[in-house]
């Protein structure tokens, strides 16, 4: 059989995998490519594939980079299923129309044109096959099954069985301490592995450091009457800061403080959590049982106009302010950042990985300025970053992940990664273990 790494590969985004055997085709996952122009560009380029002779599509979660091409393979033809659990098809759906809806404003404010429309996207909304973990499925002379990947809700991994041999995708792998989502599935066997790699080249800090750094921001803030902003993503790290929220604001380790989460995607897919948290970690369901709403707590507003949007910056210091984009490259966080990054009273703080030629990564590294559209905005707030947040697995992590599949594991491939953690991780993979691994490149087939 033949795969195809037609995305993700070299790179973090993009993630677009195709795996033929003599009769079929499959696809797991159809990511939009993110970052800087260069990275984007590639969403540009015609597919590897047509996309009308895939048989089917595995998505491995909601995120945009795994999911945010679907309604662009629908419009050039593609009407087969595409397999995901029931949370993470009602997620993606809701971020590729957030993403049509961003891509369609850009056009008619005199951007590029979008990549798809509003009818390609309610096509994607057709082709839905709902499947629970570990729910064995026939498509041809291949099998799969999705196994929880503790990345966001409802995310998976895929096991794939075609010609007598076995193939891991493991989409992207959670931070296994995450409190809210329950640990990856521990895969005991697989003839060759694609693993993401966005940290292989990286430790995080331990999680429980992390509520208390997203309190000190908090009392910082408090004293300095400033504004505390977040950019984050809609889905999963918003969720994550409202848990701990949730729970300093009800043991009273903060003082009250308004929390604005200005962003109506964020709230929809708090929603969305809500209704399927049986796929939350033991310890979120129990407290559920008690009768806790973990999501919600004394001083949150969630504003969904533009109107109450705009307000917010009217509302008295100190305020907390989580938004989108968690790479400051779109969306509402732009405008409170254009608004509080340049005073001193003010916390920026990044829970999320940021892609290179993004704002999000200009700040982390440090930079005094940062261009917001046409303006060139002074960096003066102080810049924090709490990436015990992440939803990703670090390099520890992946390589205990490695270690507990059996031998002999036929071959490794990095992906999901910049080149830089790609290389590392497959190098470690390949010291430790013995076991071959390489980075492929966009457009490299292998022969399995
Ligand atoms: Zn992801």
């Amino acid at each position: 059989m033949k795969l195809t790494f037609c995305g993700g590969a070299g790179i973090v985004t993009g993630a677009n995998y195709l795996l033929e055997t003599g009769t079929t085709k499959i696809l797991v996952d159809c990511g939009m490519f993110q970052g800087g122009a260069e990275n984007k560009g590639w969403n540009q380029k015609p597919f590897l594939y047509d996309p009308k002779t895939i048989d089917a599509v595995i998505l491995t979660h909601a995120h945009l980079d795994h999911g945010g091409r679907l309604p662009l393979l629908y419009k050039q033809g593609y009407r087969g299923p595409i397999y995901a659990t029931p949370p993470t098809a009602e997620l993606a759906q809701l971020v590729v129309e957030d993403s049509e809806e961003i891509m369609t404003t850009r056009a008619q404010e005199g951007g590029s044109a979008a990549l798809y429309s509003h009818a390609d996207v309610a096509g994607v909304g057709r082709l839905w096959r709902l499947i629970e973990y570990k729910q064995r499925q026939s498509v041809g002379d291949v099998q799969f099954q999705l196994r929880n990947a503790g990345h966001i809700l409802g995310s998976s991994m895929v096991e794939v069985w075609a010609e007598g041999k076995k193939l891991l995708f493991t989409g992207d792998l959670g931070n296994e301490l995450s409190p809210l989502l329950p640990p990856a599935d521990v895969i005991d066997r697989a003839d060759y592995v694609i693993i993401e790699s966005a940290y292989g080249d990286r430790v995080h800090e331990p999680v429980k450091d992390r509520k208390e750094q997203l309190e000190r921001a908090i009392e910082h803030v408090v004293k300095h009457r400033g504004a505390l902003i977040i950019p984050s993503l809609a889905v999963e790290r918003t969720q994550e800061i409202l848990y701990d929220l949730d729970t300093l604001v009800e043991d009273a380790r903060v003082p009250r403080i308004a929390v604005y989460i200005d962003s109506p995607m964020a709230a929809a897919a708090t929603e969305i959590y809500q209704r399927h948290h049986s796929y939350l970690s033991a310890e979120g369901q129990n407290q559920i049982r008690l009768g806790d709403n973990i999501f919600e707590f004394p001083g949150l507003k969630i504003t969904r106009t533009r109107e109450e949007s705009k307000a917010i910056n009217s509302a008295p210091a100190p305020k907390v302010i989580i938004a989108g984009n968690g790479m400051s490259t779109g969306g509402r966080i732009i405008y409170h950042e254009q608004l509080y990054l340049p005073d001193s009273q003010n916390i920026l703080l990044l829970v999320s990985y940021q892609v290179n030629g993004t704002n999000g990564r200009q700040l982390q590294e440090g930079a005094t300025h940062i261009r917001i559209g046409e303006k060139d905005v002074p960096v003066r707030a102080t810049i924090l970053q709490a990436l015990a947040y992440s939803g990703h697995a670090d390099h520890d992590q992946l390589m205990a992940f490695v270690q507990d599949i059996q031998r002999p594991i036929q071959h490794i491939f990095t992906v999901q990664g910049d080149d830089e953690a790609a290389h590392v991780l497959a190098t470690n993979i390949q010291d430790e273990f013995g076991i071959n691994a390489s980075v492929p490149k966009i457009g490299e087939v292998v022969e399995l």
